[in-house]
């Protein structure tokens, strides 16, 4: 991979525009959670502290190529002021005099916010146009934006193509474990892959069984393939009409040598709710539902990744949410971690629910990455190329 980083690039006196996630949750007009915000915070101040002059790209929300004023990024400015400890400027659109003037008025170590670039229509269609428009205000082009990189748009693919460009500290580090775990890694190599519905995430399983050693198959998704292969699912989440899909992709993981790992024992209940009564069965009764899976399982799964060197995990391996159903979860969670902590094992999880499922283990931090880029990290899971990370490695 040849791409550059904020230690290949002079900042000093120089106009650097940076592309941001900062697309925050907002309640009665207050940010709720400021991790995107938090994330971006060593790039700018890498740039500020080099003497340069960092130009905020972001989008917030989903405008539409108009300007919608609930979703103006001014909202977002005095957040951003708290984390970084300084103040930042806003401009009332990302193009033209409004963002030409402000732009000039900046001094070296200062921070400019530009208004969504939803707010035209050329940042979705990845206008030529609209991405020179966006060019002509800087010198350096920074992609800080793993999570919005998946989309082919003027601030995250065109733009980099138009000025010197390298990958923000964020950026760098969801490429660097992303390599790691998939495009290079140790191995034995195992993936879990949890979650609701085997429907979402066909393409993922596709791509993994031709590429990892073990595959764990867990969570409602599960069911879907325990019951194509004619075990009872009762009344569990199952998508019965996947059913070939399903045994395609257990043919395909014996033609590539990966190992599949589906529950072995079940937890089961008659009502989805926590403290719901249940019991560890081997089958499920036809009046159950299948809600974790059951210590057999577990001990399984550890065992896998006691065996392997770099583990990806995507979506729970129960119905976390509600205890003690998430107890399959926070077990594996948990011996993951300890592995990493015990260097044997590279570790890289990722997808909403994943997060939210390795928080309530307590092992978020333990792991070697924790990905926060959502759709993006599904899209490299599926063995995609994102446009905003091809247009970064591009030959220029
Ligand atoms: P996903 O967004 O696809 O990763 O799915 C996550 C959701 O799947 C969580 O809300 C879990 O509660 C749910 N889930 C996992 N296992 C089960 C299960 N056995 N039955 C019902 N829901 C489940």
């Amino acid at each position: 991979m040849s791409w550059k980083t904020l230690d290949d690039m002079e900042f000093k006196g120089k106009v650097a525009l940076v592309r941001v996630d900062i697309n925050v949750p907002v309640e009665n007009g207050q940010v709720s959670d400021a991790t995107r915000i938090e994330a971006v915070l060593p790039t700018i101040r890498h740039i500020t502290s080099a003497g340069g002059k960092a130009v905020l790209l972001a989008h917030f929300g989903r405008p539409r190529g108009k300007p919608v004023p609930e979703m103006s990024l001014a909202q977002i400015r005095p957040a951003l002021e708290a984390a970084l400890g300084q103040p930042v400027g806003f401009a009332g659109d990302c193009i033209g005099l409004p963002a030409k003037r402000a732009v000039g008025d900046l001094n070296d170590g200062q921070v400019l916010l530009l208004e969504n670039t939803r707010f035209h229509e050329g940042e979705e269609a990845n206008d030529p146009e609209f991405a020179a428009a966006l060019g002509a205000l800087g010198e350096i082009y920074v992609n800080d934006a793993f999570s919005a990189s998946h989309r082919a748009h003027a601030s995250t693919e065109a733009l980099a193509h138009l000025l010197p460009a390298c990958a923000g500290r964020l950026m760098e580090a969801e490429m660097r474990a992303l390599e790691k775990a998939l495009g290079n890694p140790e191995r034995p190599l195992a993936a879990v892959v949890g979650g609701a519905k085997v429907s979402t995430k066909l393409a993922l399983l596709e791509n993994l069984v031709a590429k990892v050693d073990h595959l764990v198959i867990g969570g409602g998704m599960a069911n879907t393939f325990m019951a194509a292969q004619g075990r009872e699912v009762g009344n569990s989440l199952c998508e019965h009409g996947l059913a070939e899909n399903a045994r395609a992709i257990l043919a395909r993981a014996s033609e590539t040598g990966c190992r599949v790992l589906l529950p072995v024992d079940l937890v089961v209940a008659r009502e989805f709710r926590a403290g719901a009564a249940h019991e560890v069965v081997a089958e499920c009764p036809g009046d159950a539902m299948i809600l974790d899976a059951g210590p057999e399982s577990v001990a399984a799964i550890k065992t896998v990744f006691d065996a392997c060197r770099t583990l990806i995990w995507n979506g729970p391996l129960g119905a976390f949410e509600i205890e003690p159903f998430d107890r399959a979860t926070v077990e594996c969670a948990r011996h993951a971690a300890e592995l990493t902590r015990e260097e044997r094992l590279v570790s890289v999880a990722g997808g909403g629910d994943t997060v939210s499922a390795l928080n309530r283990a307590g092992v978020a931090g333990d792991f070697s990455h924790i990905s926060t880029a959502g759709g993006a990290f599904l899209e490299w899971m599926e063995g995609r190329e994102l446009p905003g990370v091809a247009a970064l490695t591009a030959e220029r």
